[in-house]
């Protein structure tokens, strides 16, 4: 390879990464992928809700802006993708269905505490409508006859990670874009400026796509600027606030579907999910722990994800289990991603995305985008307006500030 025409690389191949590199190809930006193991990690687990409203807590209202600034970019976002990636419709390629979430409740106090959401949301100006248990089995006739009351968040929406992940590699594909299946192991410096990346030694190795792997190739990779977006792994190439939180998922599959809509719902406690995929599959979600890199799916985990489940839908122990696995959310203390400039030149960040990563990428390759813009000299889109309030949210400037 070439090293000296990259001008950009993206250290990390999960939804955030691909989707940056193929945002910057669109761009007409020379740009290189670096990942050992593209879409492995917490894309491949996620369960793809895009659903900012019923996803909003008491604390966490500039959450609720940048998903829905987020979502609203997921339609175009969709149609570029699959017309690039050669597929056909994007709502069937990407099993992308803007149906709704339903959030259900069973005893008095789950009752109280949804009433108490549901004026939160208004006062919002969020759309909602609460619903009786009847008018919930309505919608959702196999919903649990104990769900006594539900609220329903009828923009709400979700896709298939796995779908948008192999969509971004074919794009990437189409467009030439080299993806080197290598670790990276520093970052280059010169002086203050980050110039490019260091690769691991060992297997993996340099090999451009979908040739397998090939002879050792430049242990270096020059670039322009470098846009870190190593999900959980961040903070090993990088002093950054981005702790693993472990999320153990389960996809079941159905002969056909259980539901119409997501459901959820919170059981002893926790918040349980259940995600229907227009083949048949249903996912249910997911735990949340502090394990630090541990990815073993356990028995607990399993345990407690189908008896919370079937206190939702009774039907879900009918159901054949296809898969589980465990994946790690680039967790930071405000919840908030870090996207944009890392105070360094030559180095962006795109990480941080926590429990919303799928939600927040349409919006992501805008921030990062408008921030290499701004590096080259050029004019920057989020100077001003609602994108500019966006990007200081998620600006990385707020914890060098604070420490
Ligand atoms: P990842 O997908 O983890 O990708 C990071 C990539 O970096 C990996 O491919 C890895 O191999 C690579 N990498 C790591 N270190 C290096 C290195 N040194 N050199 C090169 N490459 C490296 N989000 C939603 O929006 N909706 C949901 O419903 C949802 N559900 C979820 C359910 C679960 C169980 C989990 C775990 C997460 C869920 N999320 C959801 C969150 C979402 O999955 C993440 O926010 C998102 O996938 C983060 O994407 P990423 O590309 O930053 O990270």
């Amino acid at each position: 390879m070439d090293v000296t025409d990259v001008m950009d690389v993206v250290v990390g191949g999960g939804v955030v990464g691909l989707a940056v590199a193929w945002r910057l190809a669109r761009e007409g930006r020379p740009v290189t992928v670096v990942d050992p193991a593209p879409a492995s990690g917490a894309s491949h687990a996620a369960a793809g809700m895009l659903a900012p409203v019923s996803e909003v807590t008491y604390t966490e209202a500039p959450l609720l802006r940048l998903g829905a600034a987020s979502l609203r970019r997921w339609p175009s976002f969709a149609a570029e993708l699959a017309a690039d990636a050669g597929l056909g419709d994007p709502a069937r390629a990407l099993d992308l269905r803007a149906d709704g979430t339903l959030d259900v409740a069973f005893g008095a106090d789950d009752l109280a505490a949804l009433d108490e959401l549901a004026a939160f949301m208004e006062k919002l100006e969020l759309p909602v409508e609460r619903l009786t248990g009847r008018e919930c089995r309505r919608l959702e006739p196999m919903l649990a006859p104990s769900v006594r009351g539900g609220l329903l968040a009828p923009g709400d929406a979700w896709v298939d990670p796995r779908r948008v992940t192999a969509a971004l590699l074919a794009a990437l594909h189409r467009l030439g874009v080299p993806l080197v299946r290598a670790r990276v192991a520093g970052l280059l410096r010169d002086g203050d400026r980050v110039t490019g990346v260091r690769l691991a030694d060992g297997p993996g190795g340099t090999g451009l796509q979908e040739s397998g792997p090939r002879e050792i190739g430049p242990r270096e990779i020059r670039a322009a600027n470098v846009v870190l977006a190593a999900g959980a792994w961040s903070g090993e190439l990088l002093d950054l606030p981005v702790r693993p939180v472990k999320g153990q998922i389960m996809r079941l599959r159905s002969p056909q579907p259980l539901l119409g809509r997501c459901v959820r719902g919170m059981v002893h406690g926790a918040p349980v999910y259940l995600v229907p995929r227009g083949d048949g599959e249903l996912v249910l979600g997911a735990t949340q722990e502090e394990l630090g890199f541990d990815t073993r799916v356990t028995a607990g985990g399993l345990y407690e994800l189908l008896r919370d489940a079937r206190e939702l839908v009774p039907g879900v122990t009918e159901l054949e289990v296809a898969d589980m696995v465990a994946g790690l959310r680039p967790g930071t203390p405000d919840n908030l991603p870090l996207i944009g400039p890392a105070g360094v030149p030559g180095l962006v960040l795109a990480t941080g995305h926590h429990r919303g990563g799928v939600l927040l990428t349409p919006l992501t390759t805008d921030l990062v985008l408008d921030a290499l813009t701004a590096a080259g000299g050029g004019a920057r889109e989020t100077e001003t307006g609602e994108t500019g309030e966006l990007a200081e949210l998620c600006s990385p400037r707020r914890f060098q500030e604070t420490s």
